[in-house]
């Protein structure tokens, strides 16, 4: 996977997941743009690895649930770096408990989060590269938005909308060079799922063929394949990674 000379802006970058894509994009050669909302310690320590890989990259703070936001963010990119080749919508959060007991303002954060943004960032990346009639857009979304889960009904339904919105805006760009695709994670080991107790992992983990959570990286290579000209002809996927899981 050769990503030299290529650009990147990924969502969420200063922990877990989207540090681990931003980490595998620098190994493959590209400059790396790196959206968080404020853990600014973690984003510091994240563009420390980077240059420690040799790595070029830059923090660009900002909550991504806001188009604005989104569409300066990748602005700025473009001012900084002359281009966006890449974008990777990872931001996420998750929220549990029964859907009966949820409220209103749950809700509108769990979507604006996982969904808005996604539409958001995808919308400013194409103000640049359909000029460009090239680049690449990753969205993470969940093997829950694939199955839907008892206790995660927002969340579910929010990953389930960016895979339906993965499809058909791939569709709809691919005749301008752009490929769209999604990466649908099962249980990774980042602070996402920090909150589970030793035993609840144990059950978790029984569920898993592979019996274990999976890493980062596992996400981050299939990313930084996704963003590589050795998957141009793949568009409109949504590709599970979850040791077996589903
Ligand atoms: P994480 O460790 O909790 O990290 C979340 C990242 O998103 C952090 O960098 C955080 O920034 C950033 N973020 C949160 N809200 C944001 C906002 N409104 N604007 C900008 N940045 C925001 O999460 P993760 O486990 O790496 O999850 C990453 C993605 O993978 C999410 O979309 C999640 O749904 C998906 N996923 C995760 C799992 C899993 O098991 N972990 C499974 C399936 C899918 P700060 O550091 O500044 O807070």
């Amino acid at each position: 996977m050769n990503l030299s000379g290529k650009v990147a802006f990924v969502t969420g970058a200063s922990r877990g997941i989207g540090r681990n894509i931003a980490l595998e994009l620098t190994k493959a050669g590209a400059s790396v743009a790196l959206n968080y909302i404020k853990d600014d310690l973690a984003a510091e320590e994240a563009l420390e690895e980077i240059k420690a890989l040799g790595g070029y990259g830059i923090l660009i703070k900002g909550d991504v649930s806001s188009y604005s936001t989104c569409k300066n963010a990748i602005d700025e990119v473009v001012k900084s770096f002359g281009k966006i080749d890449i974008l990777v919508n990872n931001a996420g959060i998750s929220m549990l408990g029964f859907f009966a007991d949820a409220d209103e303002e749950m809700w509108n954060r769990v979507i604006d989060t996982n969904l808005k943004s996604v539409i958001n960032c995808s919308h400013a990346a194409l103000n640049y590269m359909l000029q460009k009639k090239s680049g690449s857009i990753i969205n993470i979304s969940s093997i829950w938005g694939n199955v839907g889960a008892s206790y995660e009904v927002i969340y579910s339904a929010s990953k389930g909308a960016v895979n339906s919105f993965t499809k058909a805006l791939a569709k709809e760009i691919a005749p301008s060079g752009i490929r769209v695709n999604a990466i649908a994670p099962g249980v990774i080991n980042t602070d996402m799922n920090k909150f589970l107790s030793q035993e609840e992992k144990e059950q978790l983990i029984n569920q898993i063929p592979m019996m274990q959570f999976g890493e980062g990286e596992d996400i981050g290579k299939l990313a930084a394949f996704l963003s590589s000209d050795d998957s141009k002809y793949i568009t409109g996927q949504v590709i599970t990674v979850d040791g077996g899981m589903l």
